[in-house]
């Protein structure tokens, strides 16, 4: 937990966000500005600044992320249709929030 970080403090209940999915490795929030049909972030609770910062004991985070995103997908029904999961890292990749988070876009058709 990182007092000054917007993510931890919606993890720990101290800021708001609009939470579909909580397990004990990570959260799954609606993005506050969507840039698509359905725009989630999936989160671990672990504060981790970026894809850059992740180390060989984080695997299990990061494999949890993904089988995470492909869950809610499916709940979100864009399974078939299809949809798009990204990272941006650090501030050359467009990354604005330095707890690491996995961008999780669709619902255009
Ligand atoms: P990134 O540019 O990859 O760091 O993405 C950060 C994302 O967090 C952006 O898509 C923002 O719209 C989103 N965001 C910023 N503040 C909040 C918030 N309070 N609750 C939910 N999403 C947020
Ligand atoms: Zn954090």
């Amino acid at each position: 937990m990182e007092k000054n970080c917007l993510f931890c403090r919606i993890i720990s209940g101290q800021a708001p966000a609009e939470f579909v999915y909580k397990n004990d490795v990570v959260v799954v929030f609606k993005d506050i500005y969507p840039k698509a049909p359905v725009h989630l972030l999936i989160v671990p609770k672990k504060h981790i600044r970026s894809i850059n910062e992740l180390s060989e004991t984080d695997r299990e985070i990061v494999s949890e992320m993904i089988l995470t995103a492909k869950e809610i997908a499916k709940k979100n029904l864009i399974s078939t249709t299809g949809y798009k999961l990204f990272f941006n890292v650090e501030r050359g990749g467009g990354q604005e929030i330095f707890h690491l988070h996995l961008h999780l876009i669709g619902g255009w058709i």
